[in-house]
């Protein structure tokens, strides 16, 4: 199928034009797009070869202001939160009717920007969209408090009202999901928005965004700032009109939003970080499938997922034995133009993650693991490193240690159980685990003792728009997805009122 692996494969061919164009590079704000304040642009780039695809406007503090200055007004005055929560939720449906019907060209955008497999942005990503906002529709008029008996003569309950207009700060590893996950709840809730996409891949939420205003969003509602995050994102997370701010991206970072929430205005903040997540192949594995789900946990999304089983810990029983047919499965995996069928894995999103991946590597070398696959740039252009994997990795080791958000895998040796957990747990972060057993107890037993807020046994990336997702440690706090997601964008009022007539109690 003149798909190329990367085993023979010296360069890439030349990059396939992808079947779409770029409508919109400006900021959206208030339902209209507009330039920056400023007047600046910035380039964002195709990862297969480094090519400028289109300037887009660069929103600063400015236009942050003029964003937050639409929400608010779209949720103190305008007709969001005041609209009947079925109304919404018809927009929303709307909205994914609309994602559905320009599947391919969201695809072919998110492919350009990002440099992921046009087939995976068409299959998984976009349709996990769709999908996404048919759920929060779903919740849009389920969303309600409670009546609470109290002792005395007191009516009491609850609302579930909005928070007002919430701040969302995404990464660039999954443009869209992330938009889907900040944006389908808090407009679910009644909130208004402002979103503050990645510098790197700008371009698929301002196309999303005007597709939910043709379904009938009331301006103002969600806008759309694209920029940097000291500038533009530091503005947003500093705001003192913002009721609430989301934020997906590196520890590091939420180290940061953090203090820039306390001390602005004190707003609440949920962060999805970083995570070294631990797959453990226990020795009753099947070490065909568990190689194959090792595999990707790790390569999937070119290794980009802060969820990434990024330490493989094998049993010592079956340690050799899936170390080779891991190797041959690296090796295997098909590299290329992410616009070409079957390929599985495109280029590193930009320049900058790919010299830092390689760094990861250059100190696996140097730290004494052996690398087994791959270990450099793999053909002449753009930003593809070939799929690489280590033996022998110590814990103690930075490619054990740190987050390399790239497709490297580290193969750790284990003896038992106890053992496996400790050194699991023995990670600043607290993101996710896979489990490849079938054994109930060692199941139960690693499920229970695994300090992550996804357990995925003999799976990986289980993605439902309905499954909650998030932190322990310094992986976050707060959860996303279902209906743990709806209680970050909602405040609880109570109401009390002394009742008339005792004898209605
Ligand atoms: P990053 O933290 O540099 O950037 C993420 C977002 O934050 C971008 O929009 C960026 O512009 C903005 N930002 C950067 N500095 C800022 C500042 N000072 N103030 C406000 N905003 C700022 O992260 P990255 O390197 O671009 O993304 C990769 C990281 O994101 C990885 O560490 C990964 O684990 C994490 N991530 C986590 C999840 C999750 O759900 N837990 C999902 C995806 C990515």
């Amino acid at each position: 199928r003149g798909i190329c692996k990367y085993s023979t494969a010296a360069a890439i061919e030349e990059p396939i034009n992808p079947s779409v164009k770029v409508h919109y590079n400006q900021l959206l704000i208030n339902g209209q797009f507009v330039d920056a304040a400023s007047g600046k642009t910035f380039p964002t780039l195709d990862p297969r070869t480094g090519d400028v695809i289109t300037h887009v406007a660069e929103g600063e503090a400015e236009d942050i202001n003029r964003a937050v200055s639409a929400a608010r007004k779209a949720f103190d005055d305008g007709p969001w939160p005041k609209m009947t929560a079925y109304e919404r939720s018809r927009i929303m449906l709307r909205f994914a009717d609309l994602l559905e019907k320009h599947n391919d060209e969201i695809a072919a955008l998110e492919t350009w920007d990002n440099g992921k497999p046009y087939e995976q942005s068409a299959k998984i990503e976009v349709p996990m969209l769709t999908r996404l906002f048919r759920y929060y529709a779903g919740w849009a008029d389920k969303i309600h408090g409670l009546t609470i008996p109290v002792d005395g003569s007191l009516h009491v309950q609850t609302l579930h009202e909005p928070i007002g207009v919430a701040g969302q700060i995404i990464p660039w590893n999954f443009p869209l999901l992330m938009f889907g996950w900040k944006v389908g709840p808090a407009l679910a809730c009644g909130n208004t928005v402002v979103l503050k996409t990645a510098e790197q891949t700008p371009l698929s939420a301002l196309y999303v965004s005007k597709l939910f205003h043709e379904a009938g969003l009331p301006p103002g509602v969600l806008n759309v700032v694209s920029g940097f995050g000291p500038t533009a994102g530091a503005a947003l997370a500093s705001h003192m009109e913002v009721d609430k701010l989301a934020f997906t991206g590196s520890t590091d970072t939420g180290k940061v939003i953090l203090q820039l929430a306390a001390k602005s205005n004190l707003k609440p903040v949920t962060l999805e970080l970083g995570g070294k997540s631990p797959f453990i192949v226990c020795e009753d594995a099947d070490v065909d499938k568990a190689v194959e789900m090792a595999h990707f946990a790790l390569f999937f999304n070119q290794g980009q997922c802060c969820c990434a089983g990024s330490r493989t810990f094998v049993h010592e029983r079956v340690y050799d034995e899936f170390l080779e047919k891991a190797k041959a499965r690296a090796v295997e995996r098909v590299v290329g133009d992410p616009f070409k069928e079957g390929i599985e894995q495109g280029p590193q999103v930009d320049s900058d993650q790919f010299e830092k991946i390689l760094g990861y590597i250059r100190s696996g070398i140097e730290g004494g693991a052996t690398l087994e696959a791959g270990g450099e740039r793999f053909g002449a252009k753009g930003y593809y490193i070939k799929p690489t994997v280590f033996s022998n990795v110590q814990d103690d080791m930075l490619i054990a240690k740190e987050e390399i958000f790239g497709p490297v895998q580290s193969i750790l040796k284990f003896k038992d159980l106890d053992e496996v957990i400790r050194r699991s747990n023995a990670s600043r972060y607290g993101l996710a685990a896979g489990v490849f057993t079938h054994n109930i107890d060692t199941a139960n037993t690693l499920t229970r003792a695994l300090r992550v807020g996804s357990v995925w046994i003999n799976c990986f990336d289980v993605f439902d728009a309905a499954i909650p997702f998030g932190g322990y440690k310094m992986s976050g706090h707060g959860r996303e997805k279902g209906i743990y997601s709806l209680s970050n964008y909602l405040q609880v009022k109570a109401v009390v009122t002394p009742l008339k007539n005792p004898a209605w109690l």
